[in-house]
């Protein structure tokens, strides 16, 4: 999608510090962390969130968490675990409508979901 900002990122059109990319999969750092670890992972292609999945894209939420997975052993918290957070919606705090995965950890995080 031509202005969005996840698009450029993935174009590269925008800098980002990437942790981890493949041919379908790009992940970054948020660029206002809630945690020490806290990075983006998208599609490259674009979906506006998970109410547009469907049987002809949804092989992407594989690839996002296997991207997951292998960012939490890069980053080194494997170990110690992690919290993997989309949120779908307005009402949910989406604020950019490109899907994307916030991995968050590197501390101790709180017990509630909301
Ligand atoms: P959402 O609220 O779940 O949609 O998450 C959007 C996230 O994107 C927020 O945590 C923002 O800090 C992050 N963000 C927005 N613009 C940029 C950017 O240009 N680079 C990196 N992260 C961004």
């Amino acid at each position: 999608m031509e202005n969005c900002i996840f698009c450029k990122i993935a174009r590269k059109e925008l800098p980002s510090t990437i942790v981890y990319e493949d041919d379908k999969v790009i992940a970054f750092n948020d660029i206002n962390p809630v945690a020490p670890v806290h990075v983006l992972i998208i599609p490259k292609i674009h979906i506006k969130n998970v109410m547009e999945l469907d049987e002809q894209n949804a092989d992407i939420m594989k690839d996002i968490h296997l991207a997951a997975k292998n960012i939490a052993v890069k980053l080194g918290i494997d170990e110690k675990g992690f919290r993997l957070i989309n949120n779908c919606g307005e009402e949910a705090g989406q604020t950019v409508f490109h899907l994307h995965y916030h991995l968050i950890g590197g501390k101790k995080l709180g017990q509630g979901l909301i």
